[in-house]
């Protein structure tokens, strides 16, 4: 198990703290001699990008905001002036590639539609530079195989964006369940689903999004399950929720309910909706329970178990998130969210599809995903 960690704090001393296995395939990186924090530059400037990257660099110790992506010219010039951008530092689609030789950008983030995230990968580590990308990390398996291939040629890390691998009450998750603190776990209830208004958003379209709230939102379910658990699963089987809108849900699911089966006999419940309000992450144990509600929101998660009440201080997620990846890259350390982490969420995510589809359990072979389990 990975101590929580924190945004603040000094490479060098807190190294040992975040240390991960060694993961198979991960890059052999070039060496890196800067002593200055990192460059970040966002690439995408819609909600996720304003609302929480932006204001999580402003608390970062290892890396920093300097510089923006983006199709607008006009979202440009505003993030330009808000957060004190150099010109040379703001770059279009067109012209992203041209940050090869901007030695102020040591990081690209990939915060676009899920269609888009494989192209920027690609082009930010053929550009030479350490990618972060968020979740979920493609559409497709060829995607996510063929952005970790390219990834290792250019010799650049890749991690993906999972910030609850950092959130202090996640973690605590991890501890009790990884180390069976709570007595051995016998069943995981893991829910995640919001109403999503916006008839025209891009996450209402299956060619963009490449599915509904499970792509979404429904994957930290699987997250959550999997690392409170420590185990990989060996199948799922799900069924769609009914259509209650079936214009607005014209091409992606609606809602989706789904068992996960695990070696040690464990079951996980697991849901998901576009439709319904629910976040929580609870596992029920021989001798009580634990659980988050919230469990997957960026601040205001609340944790309880049949003990007492969780007393955790709450952190700045992305924060941290960011941090570590900054101090992996300065330490040449793995990250502990490669994208073998996305493939294998990827992997579990479209057995989840092909199951609701087909009426079918899908058995599950993940063993090449074992090193990914936190222990
Ligand atoms: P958003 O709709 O707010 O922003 C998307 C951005 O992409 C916008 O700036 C938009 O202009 C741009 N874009 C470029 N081409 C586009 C196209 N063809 N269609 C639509 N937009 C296009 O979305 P968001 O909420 O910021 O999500 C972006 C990514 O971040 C997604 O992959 C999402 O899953 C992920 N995300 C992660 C978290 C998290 O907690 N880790 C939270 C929110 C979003």
């Amino acid at each position: 198990m990975n101590n929580a960690s924190s945004s603040s704090g000094n490479v060098a001393d807190n190294g040992s703290d975040h240390s991960a296995p060694q993961h198979q395939g991960q890059p052999k990186q070039k060496g890196y001699t800067k002593k200055k924090n990192l460059g970040v530059a966002l690439v995408g400037l819609g909600s996720y990008s304003e609302k929480q990257l932006a204001p999580a660099l402003k608390e970062t110790k290892h890396c920093d905001l300097v510089g923006v992506v983006s199709g607008d010219s006009e979202k440009l010039k505003k993030w330009s002036r808000q957060y004190n951008l150099k010109e040379k530092n703001l770059y279009g689609y067109d012209n992203f590639d041209n940050i090869k030789s901007n030695d102020d950008i040591d990081i690209v983030y990939i915060v676009l539609p899920n269609s888009m995230h494989a192209e920027f990968v690609i082009r930010g580590a053929e550009a030479g530079k350490h990618v972060i990308c968020e979740k979920p990390m493609a559409n497709n398996i060829e995607d996510c195989e063929r952005m970790i291939e390219v990834c290792r040629e250019a010799g650049v890390k890749l991690s993906m964006g999972y910030r609850l691998h950092f959130d202090p009450f996640n973690l605590e998750m991890m501890r009790l369940g990884q180390n069976n603190l709570m007595g051995r776990c016998k069943r995981i209830v893991a829910k995640n689903g919001m109403d999503v208004v916006d008839k025209n958003q891009w996450r209402l379209s299956k060619v963009l999004a490449g599915g509904g709230p499970l792509m979404d939102v429904g994957i930290y379910c699987v997250q959550g399950v999997l690392y409170t658990l420590g185990e990989l699963p060996t199948s799922v089987h799900a069924k769609f929720h009914p259509k209650k809108d079936k214009e607005k849900f014209a091409t992606v699911e609606e809602g989706l309910e789904w068992e996960m089966e695990f070696p040690g006999g464990v079951k996980a419940f697991c849901e998901t909706s576009y439709s319904k309000a629910f976040n929580i992450l609870r596992a029920e144990t021989e001798r009580g329970w634990f659980e988050l509600n919230p469990a997957y929101e960026y601040n205001g998660l609340k944790g309880d178990t049949s003990d007492g009440p969780m007393k955790i201080q709450s952190i700045n997620q992305q924060a941290a998130q960011m941090d570590d990846f900054a101090r992996c890259i300065i330490t040449n350390e793995p990250t502990r969210l490669p994208g073998e982490m996305g493939l294998r969420d990827m992997h579990i995510l479209l057995s989840i599809y092909e199951s609701a589809i087909t009426g079918r359990k899908i058995p599950l072979e993940l063993g090449a995903f074992k090193h990914l389990i936190e222990t």
